[in-house]
């Protein structure tokens, strides 16, 4: 977009649904912004080899993929700005997304924000975090090398980790409230015959436990059965049971589920306000894949594109 262009979009957020929306706006000739939020790049920029975005067959690290999305949207011309959508105030064929640094008016917003790392809640959690506490295995992994941690979860992301993980400690032990794994065949098998992770099965961590320095030292375990309980020896624990949609700098303005997941059209990317499109993760809580994402963000565009064509805009 050249300097004297008016935007005639927004796209906020930087993961696979933000970029792939915004290449699609480039290639359609409609100038754009995209707000790159508070993790540019999104969650892949925090995970390991993404091995299942096809055209990689030996599978690509995530934060590469992303920087080759990134290219891809400014190759056709997308403004990329480091700011953070704190609000967005809808109008008529007008919508202004507002940051910390400024705001932009235009007719159509693409909202992309993804969605965040859940935390288990326990009170005393935020004083752990940095103490051995980490929702990251990709950023802190290196942190435990041969130290015995945790990984709660039993979806993909913590067999992910878990596996990952194994690369740098000694021991890991997957902490899951059931007996049975939510995550993939293959991940599951990947993890379970892994020579240096346990799990311990019907388990929830009912407390973190401080050395005298406030470091993680170990975990109360409490099993889901019959209430007993143990201590875990661990010096790292990382947490990865979901995520939350980041929605909530549009909380009461847009349909919602009840997870905070923005409602669509049926089977489109339109919101109930003109203009306006959510793909990728915040708008999908079934698939969460980043080709999915890219997928909707693709619609997105043409949505967008079509709906400006539409109202001669
Ligand atoms: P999921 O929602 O799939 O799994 C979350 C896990 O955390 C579940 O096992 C759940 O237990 C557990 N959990 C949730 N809340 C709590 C809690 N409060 N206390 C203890 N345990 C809890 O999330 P993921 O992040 O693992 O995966 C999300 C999506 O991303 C999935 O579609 C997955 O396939 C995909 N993914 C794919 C990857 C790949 O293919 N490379 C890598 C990572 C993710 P329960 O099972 O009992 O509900």
């Amino acid at each position: 977009m050249s300097e004297n262009t008016t935007p005639k979009a927004v796209v906020i957020g930087s993961g696979p649904a933000g970029y792939t929306a915004a290449i699609y706006l480039g290639r359609a000739n409609i100038p754009h912004i995209l707000l790159e939020g508070s993790q540019p790049g999104g969650q892949l920029t925090i995970t390991t080899e993404v091995e299942n975005y096809p055209a990689f067959p030996e599978g690509i690290d995530g934060p590469e993929l992303m920087m080759k999305m990134r290219a891809q949207a400014e190759r056709f011309g997308t403004e990329i700005r480091s700011e953070v959508a704190t609000e967005v105030q809808f109008g008529d064929h007008s919508h202004t997304v507002i940051t910390a640094q400024g705001s932009y008016t235009v007719p159509v917003v693409i909202i992309s924000t993804g969605s965040t790392a859940k935390w288990l809640g326990l009170p005393d959690e935020e004083a752990f975090m940095g103490k051995g506490l980490s929702a990251c295995a990709t950023c802190d992994g290196f942190f435990f090398r041969d130290q015995e941690i945790a990984v709660v979860g039993g979806g993909d992301t913590a067999l992910e980790e878990a596996t990952y993980l194994t690369n740098f400690a000694s021991k890991v032990t997957l902490i899951h409230r059931r007996d049975e794994l939510r995550g993939s065949k293959i991940m599951q098998q990947r993890a379970l015959e892994h020579e240096k992770i346990d799990v311990a099965w019907n388990s929830v961590i009912d407390k973190y436990v401080p050395d005298e320095n406030g470091n993680l030292k170990s975990v109360l375990l409490k099993d889901t059965q019959d209430g007993s309980t143990r201590e875990l020896e661990v010096t790292g624990c990382f947490i990865a049971i979901g995520h939350t949609p980041n929605t909530q700098f549009l909380a009461g303005q847009l349909d919602m589920d009840q997870n905070g997941y923005l409602v669509t059209n049926p089977n489109r990317t339109a919101t109930k306000i003109p203009g306006v499109f959510a793909c990728g993760d915040v708008q999908d809580p079934f698939y969460r894949q980043a080709v999915t994402s890219a997928g909707t963000g693709c619609a997105a565009a043409i949505e967008a594109e079509r709906w400006l064509t539409e109202e001669g805009l």
